[in-house]
């Protein structure tokens, strides 16, 4: 596979991918796109598919958006999340999303962008919607 680029990052999210980079080295995974290793400062990086599955690092909810389109579904929330891979990254996130939460990324349509969308992961023990036990 080809170097990753923010327009693969991009494709990737449009084919239901989330790319990140893994150094082939050292196998760091990576925050963004570099063009060197953080860890090792190798260049030896390949696309790498991350799991979506991570735990809260932080969260916001936004009142004033950068854009016309964001600004069309204010409030909204956005989150940090901490990867099962060690890379932090940032997404939307559902309203009752708290820190330290584990959560599953989905990619849904934004303010017509493809964009992460993290939701509370349902495992052993989880409260399902609607209150239940999962
Ligand atoms: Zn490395």
């Amino acid at each position: 596979m080809a170097q990753l680029t923010e327009a693969s990052f991009s494709a990737g999210l449009a084919r239901g991918l989330l790319l990140l980079q893994k150094c082939a080295s050292c196998g760091s995974v990576q925050k963004g796109v570099r063009a060197r290793c953080a860890q090792c400062g190798s260049r030896t990086m390949e696309p790498y598919e991350a799991s979506r599955n991570g735990t809260v690092y932080a969260r916001t909810r936004i009142f004033r958006a950068p854009s016309a389109a964001f600004r069309s579904i204010v409030p909204y929330d956005l989150c940090l999340v901490d990867l099962a891979e060690g890379a932090r990254i940032m997404g939307h996130c559902a309203p009752e999303v708290e820190v330290g939460d584990k959560v599953t990324a989905r990619i849904a349509t934004i303010a017509d962008e493809n964009l992460l969308f993290f939701e509370k992961a349902m495992g052993p023990g989880a409260v399902a919607p609607g209150g239940e036990e999962a």
